[in-house]
Formats: C-alpha cells, structure tokens, sequence
C-alpha cells in the first residue's frame, strides 16, 4: 500500500513517513501543497495524509482540485486543534476523515489503516481466504494458525491482493502501489515475490492470469 504524506512541518513529516514505513507502507511525501497536489495528481495512492496549512496552496484547495478532477483515494486532514471551521471545510471538500493537532501517531495510523481497508470494501483489519488469514494491524499471516514469516517486500504484494481479492491486478499496478517514485519500474522483482509467496503461504492462493496480471480468488469462489 503508498500513502502520500503532504506537511510542511519537516519534524512532522518525518515522524509520519517513519511510523508509516516502520507500519509496512510505501510512503511518498512532499512539503509544500502545489507539490502534494501534483503527486497525487499524477500518482496512484491507497490513502493520502493531508495537512491544511501548507505553503503555496492550502491542504482545502489542493483536495478540492484532487475531487474535482476526479481522483479518489482516501485522504485524511491534519486539522490545527480547535479549528472546528478546518474539518467542516475539508470534509466539505472532500476529506474522508481528520485528525486534529496535536495528535498521538497510533491514531494517525489507525486512521489510514482504517481508510485504506474501507476503501477496499473490508469493514476489518482481519482478511480470512481459505486458510490463509492477514491482520494489517499487526502485519501477521497465518496459514491454518501457523504463523508464516514474510519479508516486507512479501507482505506487500501479498495485503495488496488480499485486499482486491476477487480482481485481476496487473504487475503495474502492484508496482504503482508498492513502490515509491524512485522505483526501477521494468524489473521483474513481482513475480519472484509471487513465487516466494506461493512457496511460503499456499502454491495455488494466487493466480496467474496470463497476460493481465495475478488474482487471488477466494475458495468458495473459485471454479
Ligand atoms: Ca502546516
């Protein structure tokens, strides 16, 4: 999963890109608005973090322009404390949620994972396919109750097909939402986690679909 974190507060910034990082995401971040607005103008994000008071454009103007031209991710506002006018704006203008500061990080967190698996359809932490079951609260995949030991590059692609189970997703895709921009787009590092994966969790919980990309199909679904 990318997140997008746009806040001007260097301190802040970094403490939000490590606790995201250190959570399993892939983080991008800028620090001014007319940057945030361009990358997730161009970029496919699984939520955005948003702070209101940015230079250059405001957290408001830069999710209006986002809504208006059609982009949807979840995007959660950074609100100064007691500025209920802040929250009334940015959920006006978009905002899938707030958080007010100062805030404790673990709600910032529980917030984009709740975002991020709503998004997705799920209304829990918890995805259950067959035997194999994933908490994106704790990171842990268990296979019939035995825990398996992924690396994070591993869990990635595996959360990320967990979570649009039911849908063919193209390598691209996996690439776009679990690499930052400095990615080297044209390797085949997907499809050698695939095959780890299918060592490691189950040979037959995710499908190649030749051509379009992998899919991973619940049991009382499959044909
Ligand atoms: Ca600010």
């Amino acid at each position: 999963m990318r997140v997008l974190v746009v806040e001007d507060d260097a301190d802040l910034n970094r403490q939000l890109v490590a606790a995201l990082k250190e959570a399993g995401y892939t983080v991008d971040t800028a620090a001014d608005g007319e940057e945030g607005h361009f990358l997730g103008d161009t970029e496919p994000y699984d939520a955005v973090v948003l702070d209101i008071g940015l230079p250059h454009m405001d957290g408001i103007s830069v999710l209006e322009k986002w809504r208006r031209d059609g982009r949807k991710m979840p995007v959660l506002i950074l609100t100064a404390r007691d500025r209920w006018s802040d929250k009334v704006q940015g959920i006006d203008a978009g905002a899938d949620d707030y958080v007010a500061k100062p805030f404790h990080i673990e709600e910032v967190l529980a917030r984009v994972r709740a975002l991020v698996r709503r998004a997705a359809g799920h209304a829990s932490n918890e995805i259950e396919i067959g035997p194999v079951r994933l908490d994106s609260r704790s990171g842990r995949v268990t296979v019939n109750g035995n825990p398996v030991k992924l690396t994070s590059h591993e869990y990635k692609v595996l959360e990320y097909l967990m979570h649009h189970r039911e849908r063919v997703v193209s390598r691209t895709e996996l690439i776009e939402h679990l690499y930052d921009q400095d990615f080297d787009r044209d390797s085949n590092t997907i499809e050698v986690f695939v095959g780890r994966l299918r060592k490691k969790v189950s040979p037959d919980l995710i499908e190649t679909v030749r051509g379009l990309g992998y899919r991973i199909v619940a049991p009382q679904n499959a044909a």
